[in-house]
């Protein structure tokens, strides 16, 4: 007797060049409506499902494979008892399930779509076969993806049969497959019931893939891997094409994520260079050239052996500064061919080709982990723009200062907090991170800026009498508790402050402010980032 395979498949991808082969394997396929048309037009021998359940497809297609002469030759294990029922009932073993499941997350991200439409296309057979197989993966090989066929098809061509591995992995998927199904319908429907949990599902199974082990994680005595959305069609550094240069590392992916996701803050041509999850350097310019040279020039001590993110298509005028310095990772959004050849003198140098910013997906949860639990929030995808912010002192910034301020208060966003920037010129000539009290800081980013030869001409000739710092804007990430942060700012010549507000003693802060001279904004929106 022939060997049965079963294909049920919405997916119609490959099926006709699968059934073919496992037709002249000697296999008999049996199929549902949609699929025995797909498999007969093709040439291919098929039985119609009804045949062998000698029931009709009812219901609209709700019940097509609901039937013991399916469910019996799948799950039925090969033992001599099983068997023997089998025969008693004249159920054939079935050994190939290929289904793949109504495109319900499909049918659902459809604008305008009624519960109706969503309800019918919750698949009942489906998954039902689906599960049956992978439950009785010792006999069975079920094929929930497409991309499988070629393999499947080629081990029984060698073998004549799906070795335990192959079975075992793909009933792993399967399972993956179902779950992940079922999630889509519960967080459907629970959206619909308005309980609009924005994360529902996010931890579902199949909604993560691995991409590869790394070297090791933060540390070499710690394993590492890493996983991608499964199907997140966004640019970000998960997503992002390795051209060039040595395997990427765990600090490598964090730091180039950091880096990517602060250069496309920006609407100009833009560079920023990362160390240790922090920007050191940060610079918008009418070309990517001078942006990369200003940020660069911020801090080039630490920009040594940094990462870079550019957020328009790198030139070789860019590419010849980049390769100047010992680099270890450059992301944009795409590289001129030129550009490449350029950097590729640089052997080990890693370059991301992350696609087009614009317009690209949103950015999804963001996920922390404590021991024994993880937290969840929305990506930090808040802004301000000019019209948002609201002067508080006597004096209000001059056109120049509000272009600072709105720049340095994107690049803050991507400090660790407590966070201030120094910026003047569209360069962050100051970062002062992770420092567990504001002022500790803001000294650290006003020394800084102080010195900095980003913007040429101070040359530290006499750095006390003319800081770099002079003229330059301050962004704090978080409300100025006391009036010492706007104090010790004036004391560097800084002209203008950027900060949400919401202190207790914002009047102290704002009055220190008027007193001194400087231009003082709130944002009513904090951008912690720990
Ligand atoms: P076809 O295009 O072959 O008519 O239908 C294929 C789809 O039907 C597959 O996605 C499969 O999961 C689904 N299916 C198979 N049997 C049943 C059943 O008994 N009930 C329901 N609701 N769906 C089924």
């Amino acid at each position: 007797m022939n060997r049965r395979a079963l294909i049920s498949v919405s997916d119609k991808t490959g099926v006709v060049e699968f059934a073919r082969g496992l037709a002249e394997l000697g296999f008999e396929i049996v199929s549902t409506g949609g699929t025995y048309k797909t498999i007969k037009a093709a040439g291919v021998p098929v039985t119609y499902v009804t045949e062998i359940t000698g029931f009709p497809e009812i219901l609209d297609g709700r019940v097509k494979t609901l039937h013991p002469k399916v469910h019996g030759g799948i799950l039925a294990r090969r033992t001599p008892e099983h068997l023997a029922q089998l025969e008693a009932h004249a159920i054939v073993p079935i050994d190939v399930v290929a289904v793949n499941l109504y495109p319900f997350r499909e049918t659902v991200a459809k604008p305008g779509v009624t519960r109706e439409d969503a309800v019918e296309n919750i698949d009942i057979g489906g998954p039902a076969m689906v599960r049956a197989s992978a439950k009785n993966h010792e006999s069975v090989a079920i094929v929930v993806n497409p991309a499988r066929y070629e393999a499947v098809l080629a081990e029984l061509q060698q073998s004549g049969i799906v070795s335990e591995a192959t079975r075992r992995a793909l009933a792993r998927e399967a399972f993956a497959h179902t779950a992940e199904y079922d999630a889509a319908i519960a967080a459907y429907l629970a959206a619909e019931e308005g309980e609009g949990d924005p994360f529902a599902g996010i931890f579902a199974p199949g909604k993560v893939e691995k991409v590869q082990d790394l070297r090791y994680g933060e540390n070499p005595h710690q394993k590492a891997a890493f996983y991608r959305e499964t199907g997140y069609q966004g640019a970000g550094a998960g997503t992002a094409k390795q051209r060039w240069g040595k395997e990427l590392s765990f600090n490598n992916l964090l730091d180039l994520n950091a880096a990517l996701e602060l250069a496309r803050e920006f609407d100009r041509p833009a560079a920023a260079i990362i160390k240790h999850n922090n920007p050191c350097g940060v610079a918008v310019a009418a070309t990517l050239k001078e942006a990369y040279e200003k940020a660069f020039a911020a801090d080039p001590v630490s920009a040594f052996g940094g990462i870079i993110a550019f957020n328009v298509a790198v030139d070789a005028d860019t590419a010849n500064e980049v390769v100047k310095t010992f680099m270890e990772a450059v992301i944009a959004p795409s590289f001129d061919e030129a550009a490449i050849e350029i950097l590729q003198q640089k052997k080990g140098l890693r370059i991301m080709e992350a696609g087009p910013l614009a317009n690209s997906a949103p950015a999804t949860a963001d996920v922390k982990k404590i021991r024994g639990g993880f937290l969840v929030q929305e990506a930090d995808l808040g802004a301000v723009t000019a019209d948002q912010i609201q002067v508080v002192t006597e004096r209000a910034p001059e056109e120049g200062e509000l272009a600072d301020l709105l720049f340095a208060w994107k690049v803050v966003k991507h400090v660790k907090s407590n966070a201030i920037v120094i910026a003047k010129d569209g360069v962050a000539i100051g970062v002062g991170a992770g420092q567990m009290n504001r002022v500790g800081s803001a000294q650290i980013a006003l020394e800084q800026a102080k010195d900095s030869q980003a913007l040429g001409g101070n040359n530290g000739v006499d750095s006390d009498n003319c800081p770099a710092s002079q003229g330059a804007v301050l962004a704090s990430d978080a409300f100025l508790p006391f009036k010492d942060t706007v104090e010790t700012a004036a004391r560097y010549g800084i002209r203008a402050v950027i900060q949400p507000g919401g202190s207790v003693r914002d009047a102290e802060s704002i009055e220190a402010c008027n007193r001194l001279g400087v231009a003082m904004v709130f944002t009513g929106m904090r951008h912690f980032k720990h």
